[in-house]
């Protein structure tokens, strides 16, 4: 290849990470019961409680975003009440599944692949039922819906005993999300999206709430059990080997974004998105996500055009040196994802639009 060193992800996870947070990973190993390793921990504890808006606490898993599920699930939903999940892609569904595979009783509200929840059908579920829990995602990365957590988050908190749990894996660092403000009792995030880490560390910041009612659970689990995550927590540290050389490039990510601003990122995130969306409809492209609802970290394009997905993405890397999305699971095709999130500037979005419209005009 004459354009560059390696083949640059453009994918919604995981994303392309800066050579510098790479190296990062290379420090020499740190014994995890050690002085250094508190240190680390507490100096990483403190930026991302910054991250997510909370004063509480957030935990650090070594394990992708999916064993976190599992953890609020057993955590949070006693065995004689239910969960509510908001469902309506590919990873809401499966966190529905991932319920009841850990033997909860789960109610769901499935709206249709590229539609939003709204408040007002939480309302009316609540009003009918009562829930140890309302699960939704942020970000529903399959369809590129983003769903108003805020403004479901005031409706749950109006349930006194109904916990809300938030998936924010591709969400996180990417757009708005204010933990406290917003009545979030869990809000758990992977490190292979917008945080533009390499996979195998996931982060979830918890509420006191949802940890007092885990302390009326028996069956918690052990790897992804809160409580017992809480008491390492308390002397900076984890319960079983952490993934270190993950954390030093987090801290050295966490560093590299505060210099840039949570705030100017997110900036950043919706820029990318509004210029993404000029291209599509420009191109004669549809949008797969609801009006008003479409994802500042990725845009489901529906390919009303018809392009052939697989050789678009064939070019994409002979040519211009990037791997390609090619839709997921069951719009697969249908559907290509467009993700402008992480560490991709401006310029690199402008060189896969532009690398596509060579793709394109190639086709005529
Ligand atoms: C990628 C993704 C997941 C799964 O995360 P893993 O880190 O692969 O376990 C869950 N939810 C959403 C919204 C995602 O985008």
């Amino acid at each position: 290849m004459s354009h560059t060193d390696h083949t640059k992800l453009f994918l919604p996870g995981p994303v392309e990470v800066r050579r510098e947070i790479l190296e990062a990973q290379t420090q020499w190993m740190i014994g995890h019961r050690t002085g250094d390793f508190a240190d680390l921990f507490a100096r990483l504890q403190n930026k991302l409680k910054r991250a997510f808006f909370t004063d509480s606490r957030v935990y650090i898993s070594g394990s992708s975003g999916s064993g976190l599920w599992e953890g609020a699930i057993r955590c949070g939903v006693r065995d004689q009440s239910r969960a509510l999940h908001l469902t309506g892609g590919a990873f809401s569904e499966r966190w529905a599944q991932i319920s009841r595979a850990n033997g909860k009783q789960v109610d769901c509200i499935q709206v249709d692949w590229g539609r939003a929840h709204s408040p007002d059908m939480v309302a009316d579920a609540l009003s009918r039922q009562r829930y140890d829990a309302v699960c939704a995602v942020h970000n529903e990365t399959s369809t590129g819906v983003t769903n108003p957590i805020q403004a479901i988050g005031e409706v749950v908190n109006q349930h006194d005993d109904t916990l809300f749990f938030v998936d924010t894996v591709s969400g996180f660092l990417g757009m708005e999300l204010r933990v406290d403000d917003w009545g979030i009792d869990i809000a758990l995030t992977s490190s292979q999206k917008a945080f533009a880490l390499p996979p195998g560390i996931a982060f979830a910041a918890v509420s006191d709430r949802l940890l007092e009612r885990a302390e009326g659970i028996v069956n918690r689990g052990y790897y992804f059990d809160f409580l017992t995550l809480e008491k390492s927590l308390l002397k900076n540290n984890t319960p079983s080997t952490p993934p270190i050389a993950l954390m030093f490039a987090a801290d050295a990510q966490m560093d590299a974004i505060l210099a840039e601003g949570i705030e100017a990122r997110w900036a950043r995130h919706r820029d990318m998105r509004d210029a993404t969306h000029e291209w599509a409809l420009a191109r004669g492209f549809g949008m797969y996500a609801q009006a008003g609802y479409r994802s500042d970290t990725v845009t489901t394009v529906d390919n009303t055009r018809g392009i052939d997905v697989n050789a678009m993405g064939a070019y994409m890397e002979r040519e211009v040196g990037y791997a390609m999305d090619k839709g997921y699971g069951a719009i697969k095709g249908k559907t290509f994802r467009l993700p402008h999130m992480g560490d991709v500037s401006m310029d690199m979005l402008h060189e896969v639009l532009s690398g596509i419209d060579a793709f394109l005009t190639q086709q005529n």
